[in-house]
């Protein structure tokens, strides 16, 4: 009989929850942040499949760790070229069946697709491709910050993206796309943002913690919550999700004394959440004891973990720290992204079909 962390046994749990709740991964990349690459070719072996070369497509299995082996940028962070190989190879395949594949395995329903572009020109490209590449009702659709426009041009850029294509959010990544909160030009298009989301109510989610071994170096901590605190976060009316618990590549020590941090922000501001993405078990542990489980939502961070991987991980932490572990599994993976697209969709009323509900 498997044991109660065990892969097996976990995801027999999980799926049981599954047949009754709409179960959401709030955090997948469509495409490599590094490179923001999203050139690819339709792959002829299968419909949805987008690859980079001629290698063969293995979809997702079940290994037998939780932990972080399966963190391939950490493999890669301690030096550049590392990284950005590490994070390239991960997106040798991508598209509707990896996601899809990925989200089945795991026995999660839906996925909130969140692009990043480092450069001008690529948000944009980025639309065109993800309309192709990633056609499936299960997959909701985010647009990458909209790198070298003016503050005033922000909100043109996303209302333009909403009325071409269905987008619930935009992902803002500060470190990858160099915006320093203690900067005032920066702030100026951080919440140019946040007011161009909340009137066309998109749900922004915004990078939190440190990204180690990008460059320029003084990038690298834009997104740790001692920085985010400088931000309006009210600016927006609309639900703005700190990715990681704000924790991204903390170490554990850093983690428990950036918590306290991130609940003064969620006593502030109301419409603040926070995402469990890629976070090692310890972080995640803390996350779930010390922050109120109304403002988690869960997220993996794919495809930089498999996302049964991430969720596991997160199941596991979850049934050891919680007294009622399937009701706050049901609360943060499924009732708070729902109550965050409800919250959009009633602004939105083209967002509500059938198949997004
Ligand atoms: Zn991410």
């Amino acid at each position: 009989m498997p044991e109660p962390f065990e892969p097996g046994f976990l995801l027999d749990w999980v799926r049981d929850l599954g047949s009754s709740e709409t179960l959401y991964d709030f955090h997948v990349h469509p495409f490599d942040v590094l490179t923001g690459d999203s050139n690819y070719l339709p792959s002829q072996a299968s419909l949805g499949l987008y690859s980079k070369s001629s290698s063969t497509y293995h979809p997702p299995s079940l290994g037998t760790g939780l932990e972080s082996s399966g963190n391939r940028l950490s493999a890669g962070a301690n030096s550049l070229s590392a990284f950005l190989l590490a994070s390239r190879i991960t997106y040798t395949h991508t598209g509707a069946k990896v996601i899809t594949d990925h989200l089945d395995l795991a026995g999660l329903a839906k996925a909130l697709l969140l692009p990043v572009a480092r450069t001008p020109g690529i948000a944009e490209n980025m639309l065109d491709a993800s309309d192709q590449m990633f056609q499936d009702d299960r997959l909701l659709h985010g647009c990458a910050f909209p790198v070298g426009k003016s503050p005033d041009d922000i909100l043109e850029f996303l209302r333009s993206a909403q009325e071409k294509r269905k987008i619930f959010a935009v992902k803002l990544h500060l470190n990858l796309v160099g915006l320093n909160p203690l900067d005032d030009k920066s702030r100026e298009l951080i919440e140019a943002t946040l007011v161009a989301a909340g009137s066309l109510n998109l749900i922004v989610v915004v990078h939190g913690g440190r990204t180690p071994s990008i460059e320029p170096v003084d990038s690298r901590e834009n997104g740790i919550l001692p920085r985010l605190v400088r931000i309006n976060w009210s600016l927006s009316s609309s639900p703005v999700i700190l990715a990681h618990a704000g924790c991204y590549g903390l170490t554990e020590e850093e983690a428990i004394s950036n918590l306290p941090i991130l609940n003064d922000l969620f006593d502030k501001y109301h419409n603040l959440m926070a995402d469990t993405s890629n976070l090692e078990s310890n972080a995640l542990k803390h996350v779930l004891e010390k922050v109120d489980r109304n403002r988690l939502i869960f997220g993996s961070d794919a495809l930089y973990i498999p996302i049964w991987k991430a969720w596991l991980r997160f199941v596991n932490v979850l049934r050891q720290v919680s007294s009622k572990p399937e009701d706050d599994l049901v609360r943060i993976a499924s009732l708070n992204p729902r109550r965050c697209l409800d919250s959009i969709r009633m602004a939105n009323p083209f967002l509500l079909t059938p198949s997004n509900t």
